[in-house]
């Protein structure tokens, strides 16, 4: 069975073709800057890469030349479009519409649409668009639903829910869900293999620090309590979202700004985190090399982050009364070696010991053990991987 799975922004879409039974990339790439000028797509396959310099004004064109890069002769890996039975679609907020997987049908789409691209607006109707565009181009292949949200429905109730009136819980469904879970599913389950311990055995906090950052309590392989809430606007401060703030600040804010609700919440999504502290980029690469030069708010920025960050390790250390292991994962937590040091430093007394030279060091795709021998909570690197937890839920639902 060969699943593809599709993974759409609002001007990207990367996607990987697996064999299940092998569960080996066979294809995989991105198109770039759809709907915009120099748009292109990076294609592997078959050991060879191809740029493919293409002009891509919608999604649909840009999952047409994907089509035609996983059929080319140079580093083309199927025959006919028939190989590839069904499509799996990275989805981020489900609501209490969706809860697990789920199949395909205009209905489902309609649903989607009409009751979740509120939830999170920055990445559900860009993922829907995705997805109409492989219905169009794909209309006899099933397609699947697999929803960021899903790993953390074993969340307590005492967890997911905020303090507000419990009768408005019910009748709107405001409430906690959660985001990043199947990279937090991922990651976890890859800790408890490298560790050579059953996940039933293991307290785990998982850090997905990228662009949206999210950290997760993995009790025994379950999720009990992560920070992303209604939206991915909650946690930690991110790459433009605010994370946590208090509902008063704003209100206050809004007023101050002459800003409408609406305004007000893409002002805390897309002009805060990280890039309205420093004032300079949302990219951390852009603010360590601002620290480096001196510039003391791209540092503030560095240090908010690894100091919220901490604080949630800590705090669910505490939820689950116990820590095992620390996961690092995503762009940051895999390739930031001054974030995962700022996060564990102070959480000595936890029994978390990081070993500085394994943690300098780069890279490679692989699991890496960054704390000390003799750390007893240990710290683990380990490059998320997304794809294949969407590819082995619809390979299920099939
Ligand atoms: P998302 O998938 O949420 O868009 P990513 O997981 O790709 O985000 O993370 C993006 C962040 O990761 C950026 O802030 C970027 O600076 C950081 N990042 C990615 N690659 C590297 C790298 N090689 N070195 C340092 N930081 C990196």
């Amino acid at each position: 069975m060969k699943i593809l799975v599709v993974n759409a922004g609002s001007s990207s879409l990367k996607y990987q073709l697996i064999d299940m039974e092998t569960e080996k990339v066979l294809a995989k790439g991105g198109c770039e800057r759809i709907g915009i000028p120099g748009s292109l797509l990076k294609a592997k396959g078959n050991g060879k890469e191809k740029v493919y310099e293409q002009d891509m004004p919608t999604h649909k064109v840009a999952i047409e030349l994907v089509l035609h890069a996983l059929h080319d002769g140079e580093i083309g890996v199927i025959k006919s479009m028939d190989e590839i039975d069904a499509v799996g679609h990275r989805m981020v907020a489900s609501g209490e519409y969706f809860k697990k997987t789920t199949l395909v049908t205009p209905e489902v789409v309609k649903t989607l649409e009409e009751k979740t691209f509120e939830l999170a607006p920055l990445h559900n109707p860009a993922a829907a668009t995705g997805l109409k565009a492989c219905m169009e181009v794909m209309p006899n292949t099933p397609m699947a639903l697999v929803f960021d949200t899903s790993f953390h429905a074993t969340m307590p109730e005492k967890a997911y829910l905020y303090g507000i009136d419990y009768e408005d819980y019910k009748k709107y469904g405001v409430r906690k869900y959660g985001f990043h879970g199947t990279s937090h599913k991922f990651v976890s389950g890859e800790a408890a293999k490298y560790l050579g311990k059953n996940p039933s055995e293991l307290k785990i906090v998982t850090c997905h620090l990228g662009n949206g950052s999210s950290i997760s309590a993995v009790d025994g392989g379950k999720c009990v309590d992560t920070t992303m809430g209604f939206t991915p606007l909650a946690g930690v401060l991110m790459g433009t979202r605010s994370g946590d703030i208090d509902a008063s600040a704003v209100e206050f804010l809004a007023k101050k700004k002459g800003m409408s609700h609406s305004e007000i919440i893409t002002y805390l999504n897309k002009k805060c985190g990280v890039a309205g502290i420093s004032g300079v980029s949302s990219d951390f690469r852009d603010l360590i090399a601002g620290a480096e030069q001196g510039n003391a708010r791209c540092r503030l920025a560095l240090d908010m982050f690894a100091y919220q960050t901490k604080k949630f390790v800590g705090s669910y250390a505490a939820a689950m009364g116990g820590l095992d292991c620390i996961v690092f994962t995503a762009g940051i937590g895999e390739n930031t070696p001054l974030i995962r040091a700022g996060v564990c430093e102070g959480l000595e007394f936890l029994g978390v010991k990081l070993d500085k030279k394994a943690n300098e060091g780069k890279n490679d795709g692989s699991v890496r053990e960054i704390s000390a021998k003799d750390s007893k909570v240990k710290v683990l690197v380990i490059p998320t991987n997304e794809e294949l937890v969407i590819a082995r839920e619809t390979a299920e639902l099939l």
